[in-house]
């Protein structure tokens, strides 16, 4: 009896292997199909908004007491998620107050510090303070701004990615800018 079971065994458990292997490759296909269904979605969502952005700069604002911070053709993203102000000629309208220890140590980008609004009656928290390729530039945080359009009208935002106004990445031109800029400066 013992033999037949094994003999059985023998020829059932390569072909359940198989079928588990088999399902096993459906599924990850599957779940791959998803992914790349959902990455679509968003490409398509990504480009719906493109199309909505308004080509006129907003004027940003601080949430608090409503002093303009800068306008948003200012800001620049850093790898597509930091946003940053780069526009020294605003400097005066920010605090950056930096941490003697970086809380976050990588080779091109660091973060730690605060930013604070100047207005004496605020003093509201806007963000951090980001070292890219040794310079250094305050990281704005959205929840902390009001966009306001030429006619007026604010919003905010809740996701960099709703931003209703373009923000471009930061290039090698623009490095070479604030370089330059920040060497006249010294
Ligand atoms: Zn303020």
């Amino acid at each position: 009896m013992n033999a037949i079971l094994e003999e059985l065994m023998l020829l059932v458990v390569p072909v359940l292997q198989a079928d588990i292997e088999d399902n096993q490759n459906l599924w990850e296909r599957d779940s791959l199909i998803i992914q790349l269904e959902a990455k679509q979605i968003d490409d398509v969502e990504e480009e719906n908004h493109r199309r909505t952005l308004t080509a006129e700069p907003m004027e940003i604002q601080c949430i608090n007491c409503s002093t303009t911070i800068c306008k948003s053709k200012d800001l620049r993203t850093i790898q597509k998620a930091h946003h940053i102000l780069v526009n020294k000629e605003f400097a005066d309208r920010l605090i950056m107050a930096r941490s003697p220890i970086p809380a976050f140590q990588e080779e091109d980008l660091k973060y730690d510090g605060q930013v604070f609004c100047s207005n004496p009656e605020c003093r509201g928290d806007l963000g951090g303070v980001c070292e890219y390729k040794s310079l250094e530039f305050p990281l704005l945080s959205l929840k902390r701004l009001r966009f306001v359009k030429s006619d007026g009208q604010g919003a905010c935002f809740k996701q960099w990615k709703r931003v209703a106004c373009y923000i471009a990445e930061l290039t090698l031109d623009d490095l070479r800018e604030i370089v330059e800029e920040r060497r006249a400066n010294m």
